[in-house]
């Protein structure tokens, strides 16, 4: 195969960024090919630096919900960037998307914004251990919350599983308070705060998970949670880094009407820039400096350009409901369309989906509920899948374990491509 610009960029930025990448799953390892370097975005469209088109399916990992480069965003960037790009002060735009975001969505009474979905979870994290005054920080084999040392935790099984660390460089010492559970499993939970109740400060969850690919926490499971946490005087802590503004305008709190006491965001709510926030009731987020003794600051939160492309974004979505009744036709036909093909070829999968996300695991179980389940997939499946969907033009994540993501600019005709290419894919 002649070298293409694609991968001579990427080979170049193997010499001056560890695996040529920022972020580690961008280097396509677990799908033994390598990544397309991407130069230019449209709608469902993406273009890489050899002009070869694919249709989107990871849209950023989740932010770009309106498809890329949308017309307001583009334009709510360009206008702020004329006259104002930091200050480092107050600025009336990021009032706007705090009061939007607080007038929207439920128990958000007031938010802080940051910079990153890691840095809003373990902000939120460190203000839970603030406000109730104890120390442990329950959270679910599988959930990914950022990479912040007290959450990198090998999931492990099994109830009360003593933490181990799942990154070189993370002591014992900053994990000795993170407490794994089973997701979807209520008797691991039950156990732990049988055991530790007096010093759970919080539980963190992905209520639905995305990053052991999709798995949605049932309603019972969170409602029983959510009571647990009430009776010890724990806070749940709802990591809608993901499914916030994505499995509905109100993220999956409001699927089941559970209340969380705080929520992170990130991805959708900074329109594609960089951007996290977290929030909840007032009496907690008051105990934030510079009114409380809970310190945390950034030089670049509230960034202007960062919240104009957030707010344009969010007021779109919230004008426009209609979308995320488009997202999920175009959700289920692609769930349909999977499933149909996979049992033409006699291929067991398992596809979950959540409204506009969703992951086809390749295993003969009939249910994927948790990370246990998730890890027996059959990752070689997936990667000759990837590999030939990638070749027809269709990107998808690069790994089993992430969700794929269809935007608003998605039609009818993207999905019937995804199931032709699908079709056409001969499994080793
Ligand atoms: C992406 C993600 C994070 C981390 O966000 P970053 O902006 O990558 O730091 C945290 N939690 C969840 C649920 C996520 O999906």
């Amino acid at each position: 195969m002649n070298k293409t610009k694609s991968l001579h960029i990427f080979n170049e930025s193997k010499k001056y960024m560890p695996g040529g990448v920022n972020s580690p799953v961008r280097a396509f390892k677990d799908v033994s090919v390598n990544p397309p370097v991407m130069k230019k975005g449209n709608g469902a469209i993406i273009y890489d630096e050899d002009d070869k088109s694919y249709i989107d399916f990871v849209g950023a990992w989740g932010p770009m919900i309106l498809g890329h480069c949308d017309e307001d965003v583009v334009k709510a960037i360009k206008e702020m960037s004329e006259n104002a790009i930091a200050f480092g002060a107050p600025t009336e735009v990021e009032l706007k998307l705090a009061e939007h975001i607080c007038n929207t969505v439920d128990n958000v009474d007031m938010i802080r914004m940051v910079n990153s979905g890691t840095e809003a979870t373990m902000s939120a994290v460190k203000l839970a251990r603030g406000y109730t005054g104890k120390n442990k920080i329950i959270k679910f084999a599988g959930c990914y919350h950022g990479h912040f040392d007290g959450f990198l935790v090998s999931a492990g099984s099994g109830v009360m599983t003593e933490g181990i660390p799942g990154s070189a460089g993370v002591p014992q010492d900053s994990i000795k308070n993170t407490l794994i559970a089973n997701y979807n499993d209520i008797n691991s939970i039950k156990e732990i705060f049988k055991n530790h109740g007096e010093d759970i400060a919080g539980v963190i969850i992905e209520p639905v998970a995305g990053n052991m690919g999709v798995v949605p926490a049932e309603k019972d499971f969170l409602l029983e949670l959510h009571r647990l946490c009430h009776e010890y005087g724990s806070l749940l802590i709802f990591d809608e880094v993901m499914s916030g503004f994505r499995v509905a305008y109100k993220g999956a709190q409001s699927l089941h009407g559970i209340k969380p006491d705080l929520v992170t965001f990130a991805k959708i709510m900074g329109g594609g820039l960089p951007c996290g926030a977290y929030g909840g009731r007032r009496e907690i987020m008051e105990k934030l400096s510079p009114i409380g003794p809970v310190y945390q600051a950034g030089t670049m939160s509230g960034n202007p350009i960062v919240m104009a492309a957030g707010y344009a974004t969010l007021k779109k979505l919230y004008d426009h409901p209609e979308y995320y009744e488009k997202l999920e036709k175009l959700g289920s036909k692609l769930e349909r369309g999977v499933k149909e093909i996979a049992k033409e070829k006699g291929i067991n999968v398992v596809v979950n989906r959540c409204k506009a996300m969703m992951t086809i695991f390749f295993t003969d179980l009939d249910q994927i509920k948790n990370y246990e389940d998730a890890k027996k997939c059959n990752t070689k499946l997936y990667a000759s899948f990837f590999q030939h969907m990638l070749e027809k033009g269709i990107y998808i994540a690069p790994s089993q374990f992430e969700a794929m993501f269809l935007s608003v600019k998605h039609e009818d005709e993207h999905i019937d491509k995804f199931l032709e290419a699908m079709r056409s894919w001969k499994q080793i």
